[in-house]
């Protein structure tokens, strides 16, 4: 007998089970292929909201809570692990938004730092960048994460207090009475005292033969790789909904599309190139550079963005925490940190209202 069951080891599931071992609880994790290979590994891990002033407070929130913890988070998973997620703050240059006016605005209410810089600053600060612009915003406190490095030093941190199946499917629930009792999986059944769907751009699958489902769907994104040399691009870049990402090692990574392209994972040739022009448009050196890799991964989709993280009402000892859309890698500490507030019946630390399967999210 399990005492929590988490379904779905993406960043969500793992953050959660490192949340609830804290409270001595036996879990069992089950991921239907390996841990943290799914939008978890193929996302780009900015942690801010692209244009955050566009999003609502609730999204904000949980973004502003993890990025408060992610420091600590990382330094006690490179203690614990020896896998460094290689948090670094690189600024994020944001070179087109025309509502300059609404974003400063926002960043003095919600006590965030955004500077107005001009071009001569520009030049000086990203020397490989050529555009001409009569001014950027610049948020100097925005930092990445190596997300795949994330995921593996997370796995690590908890596989010896959870029990982890991987390569195994929840092929369905068990509930009696309106009580959650255990799952089904594609190698045996668990019994648990209630469970945490984590299951990201899958979950209204996994759902649909119980009742209501949350209106989560898969949304690709296709991203790039170059193989540049560290410091040849230095800053976190947003120029018209797409981004530039320079890893410690001198990788840059340009991100990416949004599609509606069901549970295909493909990437296509048209991206690439979308990609691959506005890479070069911005940064030319990258016409030198070899690219090393395009992939695509599944976000899960939600209305306004807003994850699911509360209770499943009409049945006793289930939970959700998925829906993340475009952000689960900058709210996921947040997020864990909620469900397990829920879980364990502790007083919350955000307010759930917004996130609960009911909620208004359009
Ligand atoms: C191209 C791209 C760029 C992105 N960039 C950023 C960014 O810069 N910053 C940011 O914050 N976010 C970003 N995101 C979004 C972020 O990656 C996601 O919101 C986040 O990874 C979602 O995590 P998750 O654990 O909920 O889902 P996933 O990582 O998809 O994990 C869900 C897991 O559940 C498993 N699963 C599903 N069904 C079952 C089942 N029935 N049984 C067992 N296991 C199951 C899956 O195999 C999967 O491993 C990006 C996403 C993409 C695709």
């Amino acid at each position: 007998m399990t005492d929590i069951l988490i379904i779905g080891g993406g960043v969500s599931g793992l953050l959660t089970a490192r949340e609830l071992v804290a409270a001595d609880a036996k879990i069992t994790l089950v991921e239907m292929g390996d841990t943290g290979r799914e939008a978890s590994w193929a996302g780009g891990g900015i942690l801010s909201p692209l244009y955050p002033w566009r999003y609502s407070n609730a999204v904000n929130a949980l973004a502003h809570w993890s990025q408060d913890v992610y420091p600590e988070l990382c330094c006690a998973l490179h203690q614990e692990t020896r896998i460094s997620p290689e948090l670094t703050t690189s600024g994020l240059l944001v070179l087109d938004e025309e509502q300059r006016d609404v974003a400063l605005a926002w960043a003095e209410q919600q006590g965030r730092v955004i500077e107005v810089q001009d071009q001569a600053w520009l030049e000086q600060t990203e020397p490989s960048l050529e555009l001409a612009v009569d001014e950027v915003l610049w948020m100097p406190r925005v930092a990445q994460i190596r997300n795949p490095r994330l995921t593996q030093a997370l796995r690590q941190s908890i596989q010896r207090r959870v029990r982890i199946h991987e390569n195994e499917k929840v092929i369905d629930l068990i509930i009696e009475n309106g009580k959650f009792q255990g799952a089904r999986t594609t190698k045996r059944k668990i019994k648990a005292d209630c469970a945490i769907v984590c299951t990201g751009a899958w979950t209204a699958q996994l759902l649909e033969a119980i009742g209501e489902t949350p209106k989560i769907r898969p949304v690709r994104g296709q991203m790039m790789l170059f193989s540049a040399a560290p410091g040849q691009i230095q800053h976190l870049t947003l120029y018209r909904e797409r981004y530039i990402i320079p890893r410690q090692d001198g990788r840059v990574l340009i991100g990416s599309t949004l599609e509606e392209a069901g549970f295909d994972k493909s990437t296509t040739a048209e991206a690439k190139e979308e990609l691959y022009q506005m890479a070069v448009e911005l940064y030319p050196l990258l016409r030198r550079t070899p690219i090393e890799d395009h992939w695509a991964g599944l976000r899960p989709g939600s209305p306004s963005g807003i994850p699911y993280i509360c209770t499943y009402p009409t049945v006793e000892g289930l939970y959700l925490n998925a829906g993340h859309f475009r952000n689960g890698l900058v709210t996921g500490p947040a997020s864990a940190r909620l469900i397990a507030d829920l879980v364990l019946q502790r007083p919350p630390t955000l307010s759930p209202e917004p996130y609960r399967l009911e909620a208004k999210r359009d």
